[in-house]
């Protein structure tokens, strides 16, 4: 059992990104704050991902707001953490003339700020590598961020706990929150309020309010793959990306897009498959990605959507890839309604999901938001 000292400001249920984001906007704003997590280390979605910090293709209007806003405390906190920024930036590349018609329609909108559309040779010019025969355009932004979400997220949680104060709880699951007491497997805590951020947990706090909203799993594939002795000029995406990101997706030329993938890649459509190339510091790259949406996914790593996820890598660059080291699966929470669910089962609780695959693009505007409604309901007490 844990002895917990006195009473907590808010405690908060899950350590992945968005609970230390919750965590970090509530010792900013001047709470005493405990985070409780079932787990010994970091384990879910927020280590297994590709550490992309996107603003580009996030979907318009809230989201796209959140990513920019995440953006910049992402690098408050890297400075301050000591988190490295691995690379910036997003080259978009395209290859149909579909794409390039989606690409031209998002450099009409307010979300193009940053972003400028590269020629082929230009973009060889930087990058020789880039020896795709069809490459039509490149969508170069330069606001990206990449971080190495193993190390960041254990580094992020240790600054919490050292610079701020935040007590950390691992191996504990929190089983029950009658406000003040939170019970938990290591014992009962008092907080004032709780954040749940559970991930994609979906059975286990709570589950008739976030199965109220129709949420279920989305599980990826992803590869490590050997340095293959370059440098990325930024992360890498390509035409498939155009039609799964709700920033692009929603633009009026994608539908002419859509049907021409379905016509030429069908299978890495069935399987959810686009390409993201991003480059660790040790130069070997992580490349995903697929999705496969069931309340249990399967646990199997497929070598065929390991093969259209390749020969994605392969039609995109032009270029064979490296050797694979790793293989590794991530599951997230999605809902076909929302991106995020921010729900307030009792006065001083907030459930806080990322329902989009998003959440280390959003989170830390996702924790504030959390946090100021929280405040706003003791205000109104
Ligand atoms: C393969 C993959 C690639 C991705 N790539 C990107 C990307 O590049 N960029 C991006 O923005 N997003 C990406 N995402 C999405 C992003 O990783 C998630 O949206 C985000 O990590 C969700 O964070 P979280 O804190 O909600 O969940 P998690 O990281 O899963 O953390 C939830 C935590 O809560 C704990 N928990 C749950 N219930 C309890 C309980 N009752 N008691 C105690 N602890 C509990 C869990 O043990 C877990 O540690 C990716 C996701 C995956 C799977």
């Amino acid at each position: 059992m844990t002895t917990f000292s006195g009473r907590y400001d808010l405690a908060v249920v899950g350590a992945g990104i968005i609970g230390l984001a919750t965590a970090l906007a509530a010792v900013r704003r001047g709470l005493r704050v405990v985070v409780v997590d079932r787990d010994a280390q970091a384990n879910g979605a927020s280590v297994r991902n590709f550490g992309f910090i996107t603003v580009t293709g996030q979907g318009r209007g809230s989201m796209w707001s959140r990513a920019r806003r995440t953006r910049d405390v992402w690098l408050e906190v890297a400075l301050a953490a000591g988190v490295q920024i691995v690379h910036r930036g997003l080259w978009m590349t395209a290859r149909r003339p579909e794409s390039v018609a989606v690409l031209e329609a998002f450099m009409g909108t307010e979300m193009a700020e940053g972003c400028s559309i590269l020629t082929p040779a230009a973009a060889r010019r930087r990058f020789p590598q880039l020896k795709a025969p069809g490459l039509a355009a490149v969508l170069e932004s330069t606001i990206e961020l990449r971080v190495e979400s193993r190390q960041a997220i254990p580094r992020i949680a240790a600054w919490l706990a050292d610079a701020h104060g935040v007590t950390f709880v691992r191996n504990a699951t929190v089983h029950r929150i009658d406000l003040p007491q939170v019970g938990t497997s290591s014992g009962s805590l008092e907080a004032e309020r709780v954040a749940v951020c559970p991930g994609d947990d979906l059975s286990g706090l709570y589950a008739e309010r976030i199965g109220a909203h129709a949420v279920t799993r989305c599980k990826l594939q992803m590869l490590r793959l050997a340095s293959p002795g370059y440098t990325l000029p930024a992360a890498l995406m390509s035409d498939l990306g155009l039609t799964r990101y709700a920033g692009y997706e929603g633009l009026a030329p994608c539908a002419a897009l859509k049907t021409r993938l379905q016509a030429e890649q069908a299978d890495h459509i069935a399987r959810g498959v686009h390409l993201i190339v991003v480059q660790s510091a040790d130069g070997s790259l992580v490349v995903g990605d697929s999705h496969e949406y069931a309340l249990t996914p399967d646990p199997i790593s497929h070598e065929a959507v390991d093969a259209l996820i390749l020969e994605e890598f392969r039609a995109a660059l032009g270029i064979d890839p490296p050797p694979t080291m790793e293989r590794w699966t991530g599951t997230y929470a999605s809902a076909a309604d929302r991106p995020v669910l921010i729900d307030a089962p009792a006065p001083g609780v907030r459930i806080a999901v990322v329902t989009c695959g998003a959440g280390a693009s959003s989170g830390f505007a996702i924790g504030e938001e959390v946090v100021a409604s929280l405040l706003h309901d003791g205000a109104t007490r």
